[in-house]
C-alpha cells in the first residue's frame, strides 16, 4: 500500500524537495494533494506531468482559472483550503512545508483529523508549542521533525533510553554573515544576506539563520519537540554543517548524525520513518573533507541567540510575540524598509514590551492575538528607531 501524503507550502524550498523525494519513490509514495501560495505555475508543473486528487492556492482568481484548466483536480483556495486539505479521509501524512505563523491552523486541524506529520513549519512548534504537543499526545498523532538538526537529534535517540539523556547540542552553521563582526553588520544587504554558505532555503529562513533567530527558534523548536529543558540544549558553531546535531548521555556518550547537507535527507527520514531507503544524494566522504571543526557561538555577536533562551525560558506568549516580531522586521528587511542590524533591535524592543502582556498560560486565541499584536508593534517600534 502506497503512504498517501498532502504537502502543504509545495513550492516552497522545503515543499519542492519534499516533491522531489516522493517523485523519485512514485513505488512508495501516492501524492494526494499540493497546496501552493502564489506560485500556481509550480502546481500547473505538477499537474502536466502527474494527476493530482486535490489542489489548493492561496487566491482566489487562481482558483478560478486553474480549476478550469484541471477539471479532473478538485480545488480549494485560501487559508479554508489547508483546512480542507488537513481535513482529508485516508490520508497518511501531512507534509506541512508553509512558512511562518500561518501553518499554525493546518498543523492543528491535521493533528485533530488524526494524521501524522511532517513538520518543518517551526513558527507554529515555537509559537503554540505546548498547545501543539498536547493536542498531538491527545490525538496520539506523531510529530516527525524535518527541521535537519531536529531530525538528526529524533535519530540520534532511538535505541536509546530517554531518561539516560543528559543534553542536546544543536549545532550552527553561523549563516551567511558568520565571519564578520558588529561593526562589518551595520552596512549589510538584502543580497548577501540572502546566501547562506551551506542550505539551499528560503529566503525568510535564510535571514533568520543569518541573524541566528533561526538557531534560536531551532533551541524553543527542540524544547517543545522533545520536551526537554532549556538547561539541557547547547548550540555550538559547525561551519561545515556536517554534523546535523547530537545527543549526550549521563555516561558522556555523544551520539551525532551525520550527512551531506541536502534537505532531501531529513524529508526523506521523516516520510519513510522507521525505514531508510536509496536515494540519490551524494556520499558523504570524511577523507574528502578531512576536517570538521567546532566552537562555542559569541551570544555578543549573536544576541538573538540570547534572546530566544531567553523567551523560551518565560515561556507563555512570548515565544509567539517574538516569532510575530520577527516575521515582520525579516519582511520589512526583505522589502528593504530597514537595515539588517533594525531585525534585532525590533525583536527586543517588541519582546521588551511584550512583557507587559504577559500570559503563562494561554489559549490558541491568546496566541494568535499575542502574535498579531507583534506585527503591528513592529510599526510602532520602528518610527522610534
Ligand atoms: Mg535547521
Amino acid at each position: 500500500m502506497k503512504k498517501r501524503i498532502v504537502v502543504l507550502g509545495a513550492s516552497g524550498s522545503v515543499g519542492s524537495q519534499t516533491v522531489d523525494v516522493l517523485i523519485q519513490h512514485q513505488d512508495l509514495f501516492e501524492v494526494v494533494a499540493l497546496a501552493v501560495g502564489t506560485r500556481v505555475n509550480f502546481l500547473e508543473d505538477y499537474l502536466n506531468k502527474y494527476p493530482l486528487e486535490y489542489g489548493c492556492v492561496q487566491y482566489y482568481e487562481d482558483y478560478l482559472r486553474i480549476k478550469d484548466k484541471y477539471p479532473k483536480t478538485k480545488f480549494f483556495f485560501g487559508d479554508d483550503g489547508l483546512i480542507s486539505l488537513t481535513s482529508l479521509q485516508d490520508i497518511d501524512m501531512v507534509c506541512n512545508c508553509l512558512q511562518g505563523f500561518v501553518g499554525l491552523l493546518p498543523t492543528l486541524n491535521a493533528i485533530e483529523h488524526k494524521c501524522d506529520i511532517a513538520i518543518s513549519n517551526k513558527e507554529s512548534l515555537v509559537a503554540a508549542g505546548s498547545i501543539v504537543m498536547d493536542k498531538a499526545k491527545l490525538y496520539k498523532v506523531r510529530l516527525i521533525p524535518v527541521d535537519s538538526e531536529h531530525s538528526a537529534i529524533f535519530q540520534t535517540l532511538r535505541g536509546n533510553v530517554r531518561k539516560d539523556l543528559k543534553k542536546l547540542i544543536i549545532t550552527a552553521s553561523g549563516g551567511a554573515f558568520r565571519d564578520l563582526n558588529r561593526e562589518d553588520l551595520k552596512n549589510v544587504t538584502k543580497e548577501e544576506a540572502l546566501k547562506h554558505p551551506r542550505w539551499k532555503m528560503g529566503s525568510k529562513i535564510t535571514i533568520d539563520s543569518a541573524t541566528m533567530m533561526n538557531k534560536g527558534f531551532e533551541v524553543i523548536e527542540a524544547h517543545v519537540l522533545f520536551d526537554i529543558p532549556y538547561e539541557q540544549i547547547e548550540v555550538i558553531m559547525h561551519p561545515e554543517s556536517i554534523v546535523h546535531s547530537m545527543t549526550e548521555y549521563v555516561d558522556n556518550t555523544v551520539i551525532a548524525q551525520l550527512g551531506v547537507t541536502d534537505m532531501r535527507l531529513p524529508i526523506q527520514y521523516a516520510l519513510t520513518y522507521p525505514r531508510r531507503i536509496n536515494n540519490n544524494s551524494n556520499v558523504l566522504s570524511l577523507t574528502d573533507l578531512g576536517t570538521l571543526t567546532f566552537k562555542n557561538p559569541d551570544f555578543k555577536r549573536f544576541p538573538l541567540l540570547d534572546l530566544a533562551y531567553a523567551v523560551g525560558y518565560l515561556d507563555g506568549n512570548m515565544p509567539a510575540i517574538l516569532n510575530g516580531a520577527n516575521e515582520e522586521a525579516v519582511e520589512l528587511f526583505l522589502e528593504d524598509k530597514i537595515s539588517f542590524l533594525d531585525i534585532e533591535k525590533i525583536n527586543f524592543e517588541v519582546v521588551r514590551l511584550g512583557k507587559e502582556i504577559y500570559i503563562e498560560n494561554p489559549t490558541l486565541d491568546q496566541i494568535i492575538e499575542s502574535n498579531d499584536w507583534a506585527v503591528k508593534k513592529v510599526k510602532e517600534v520602528l518610527s522610534k528607531l
